[in-house]
């Protein structure tokens, strides 16, 4: 599968190591609980310890802010973000679930990491099902309120 049309928006170096302690064999699925911009804002914050290799708008845009060489810091467990591509998806309590065209761009963007990297799909996480800091994490629900609709969601990657 080719690689989706994606739009260059570098997140802050502070908030990620420009290398990685492992081979990447995950992908790790969140909801950004606000808007694009604040989500974009974030990943530029030096301060703010957090990014995510690409964001999903809800528009159907692919942006990309970290190298995949690189170690974003987005599943609240060291071991998994070096193991991991991070995926966004644009989506709060007032924009449930994923546009029709956003769930296109997502499906040919996991479609293409799963072919280049070879990721097995049990490999594919929602970030709830990762975290393993203190009092974890409920994203990705505003998309995927359970590890059932996650599962169906699968389904259809190609
Ligand atoms: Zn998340």
């Amino acid at each position: 599968m080719s690689r989706p049309d994606v739009k260059w928006i570098p997140a802050s170096p502070q908030n990620q190591n420009d290398y990685r302690d492992l081979a990447i064999d995950s992908i790790v699925c969140h909801n950004t609980d606000g808007s694009l911009q604040a989500a974009i804002a974030q990943f530029q914050d030096p301060e703010a310890q957090v990014s995510a290799h690409y964001i999903v708008a809800r528009d159907g845009t692919c942006i990309q802010m970290v190298l995949e060489a690189h170690t974003a810091w987005h599943a609240g467990d060291r071991t998994m973000n070096h193991r991991s591509i991070g995926i966004e998806h644009v989506a709060d309590k007032n924009n449930l679930g994923m546009t029709p065209e956003q769930q296109q761009c997502s499906l040919n963007l996991i479609g293409y990491l799963v072919d280049k990297y070879k990721i097995q799909k049990s490999h594919i996480y929602t970030h709830r099902t990762v975290d393993t800091m203190a009092g974890g994490t409920d994203c990705p629900k505003w998309i995927w309120p359970d590890e059932v609709s996650f599962e169906k969601f699968k389904e259809t990657i190609a």
